[in-house]
């Protein structure tokens, strides 16, 4: 494609693009196509001659559109909001046009330096303590693709902190002359790790500890605790695990958890860990962080303790936070816990800045070498909306969550919430009055839940299992473009779908 050409299809595409947001209400939510349908219409090997762009464009419009669930949808409810902004969309195409993985900083020092400008804005709209700010002495901040990538970083970082504080310690014996006594001591050494969550923490623990070959242990939370992780369970956890020579050596505490937005006690956990001070506390604040953003939710969120205690904290911004996937902002207190497990520099990446330590080189921070330019996009969100349209998205989804809350409790149908909602969650289900047996209303709850999704592709819903509770149902805000009336008329869906389980259980 010549650079005419790209113009011409580029005005077409944002023609295309606006047409597609102009239509949203009226489409279903979620793709109406089957397992396998795109094979059906694409041919199983590249073109050999190169096709027309015309053909291509309308391909996307025609095979491909069809097959995406909309979560820029007004009536979007599920799982959390995966916000998206034209500002955003505009940001990532600039940096697709300049194309660089901005390893080191001096292969683009925009890249790196935006990057880092961008997340001390963040912080400081979060009010995080300046110890996170990239201009602190020690802290810093990057930004990741996922709440999962991050994780594991983190994991890799507190997991080699551990093992360099338990060799000082000499907590296991080596004679390390050997490169395989170092291999053995650092494989006795790390099969005595444990990672803690609990059974609501989302899967990016299980599956960092997975990947690193850690052990993971998921300390039990209960429904008066409205499923928060307290310090006598966290202090019992640690305890036994000591007694049998385990090394806890991370806590991944969630503010938001996915089932039900709960928040792990953070106040509790400084008190318990002041006795476990190599513990890692690592805060996932995927869904709910942004909210920091909001003064009147600073104190749900433990921002005193964060500010104070944790060693890392992150959230998406590509969840609630008006970013365009992806873009994960993880906040460090000590960047040299990054860089000391993860940096490895070949003569190929040495430049003069880094030798010189007068740039930081975010390769070292993270996993990947290559990067993505994804602050560009946080940089012209944020100054197109202001932190005050930042903190009018967050509370328009909070509101439009009330609304919700209220709808229910008209009570049009025999919906019952089944914990405190949070944030811009509500969970629910259907308890008619006089069923209390659990294993009916669970079956009933699962019906009711193959319902929403098959009669109506108006509203789109998730499910969970939440412990003591069973099968229920995730109703959630946060989509900009939803109004009063999308509320308004998913709670309409929700009951008349009710309506006829009920009636076609009797
Ligand atoms: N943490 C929480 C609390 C989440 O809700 C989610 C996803 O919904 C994640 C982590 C995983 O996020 P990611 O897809 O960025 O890995």
């Amino acid at each position: 494609m010549d650079v005419e050409t790209f113009r011409k299809a580029g005005y077409a595409a944002i023609d295309a693009i606006c047409d597609y947001y102009k239509s949203m209400d009226s489409l279903p939510v979620m793709a109406q196509v089957e397992p396998g349908f795109l094979r059906k219409s694409i041919p199983e090997e590249a073109p050999e001659k190169g096709e027309e762009w015309n053909v291509i464009a309308k391909d996307y419009q025609e095979k491909i559109l069809p097959g995406i669930t909309h979560w820029q949808h007004p009536n979007f409810h599920a799982y959390f909001p995966s916000n998206t902004t034209f500002e955003g969309m505009l940001a990532d195409l600039h940096a697709s046009s300049v194309s660089n993985p901005g390893f080191n900083w001096s292969v683009s020092p925009s890249v790196t330096e935006l990057e880092l400008i961008t997340l001390d804005w963040t912080a400081k709209m979060f009010g995080l303590s300046q110890d996170f700010y990239t201009t602190s002495e020690r802290g810093g901040s990057i930004i990741l693709n996922s709440a999962s990538e991050v994780a594991i970083t983190v994991a890799v970082a507190a997991r080699e902190k551990i093992l360099a504080t338990m060799e000082n310690k000499n907590e296991v014996s080596i004679k390390q002359t050997q490169i395989e006594d170092v291999a053995y001591w650092r494989g006795n050494a790390t099969s005595k790790l444990v990672m803690y969550g609990t059974t609501q923490t989302h899967s990016i623990g299980v599956k960092a500890a997975m990947v690193l070959g850690l052990q993971f242990r998921a300390i039990e939370v209960e429904g008066k605790d409205r499923f928060g992780l307290r310090g006598d369970a966290l202090r019992k956890a640690l305890k036994e695990d000591q007694e049998k020579g385990l090394v806890p050596f991370m806590l991944i505490a969630t503010i938001g958890t996915t089932s039900s937005g709960a928040v792990d006690r953070l106040d509790e956990i400084e008190e318990v860990t002041k006795d476990y001070p190599d513990l890692w506390i690592h805060v996932d604040a995927a869904y709910a962080g942004v909210c920091l953003a909001l003064p009147e939710m600073r104190s749900t969120c433990y921002l005193d303790v964060i500010n104070r205690k944790v060693d890392s904290f992150s959230t998406n911004l590509h969840k609630w936070g008006l970013v365009t996937f992806d873009c994960s902002p993880l906040y460090v207190r000590q960047r040299a816990d990054l860089s000391n497990a993860l940096t490895v520099t070949p003569q190929y990446l040495r430049t003069k800045q880094g030798d010189a330590n007068s740039a930081l080189d975010l390769r070292n921070m993270q996993l990947s070498l290559g990067r993505r330019f994804r602050s560009l996009k946080v940089w012209f969100t944020l100054r197109s909306y202001g932190q005050e349209g930042f903190r009018r998205h967050l509370r328009n989804g909070i509101e439009l969550s009330q609304t919700f809350n209220e709808l229910i409790a008209t009570q049009r149908a025999p919906l019952k919430i089944v914990t405190p909602p949070q944030w811009s969650l509500t969970v629910f289900r259907l308890e008619p009055a006089g069923m209390k047996d659990e294993k009916e209303l669970d079956t009933l709850n699962r019906r009711f839940w193959d319902e929403l999704q098959t009669r109506s592709d108006a509203i789109l819903l998730t499910q969970t299992i939440l412990p003591e509770i069973g099968f229920c149902i995730r109703f959630v805000v946060g989509t900009p473009s939803s109004k009063e009336s999308h509320i308004e008329k998913a709670y309409d869906i929700i009951c008349q779908i009710a309506l006829k389980v009920l009636q076609d259980a009797q």
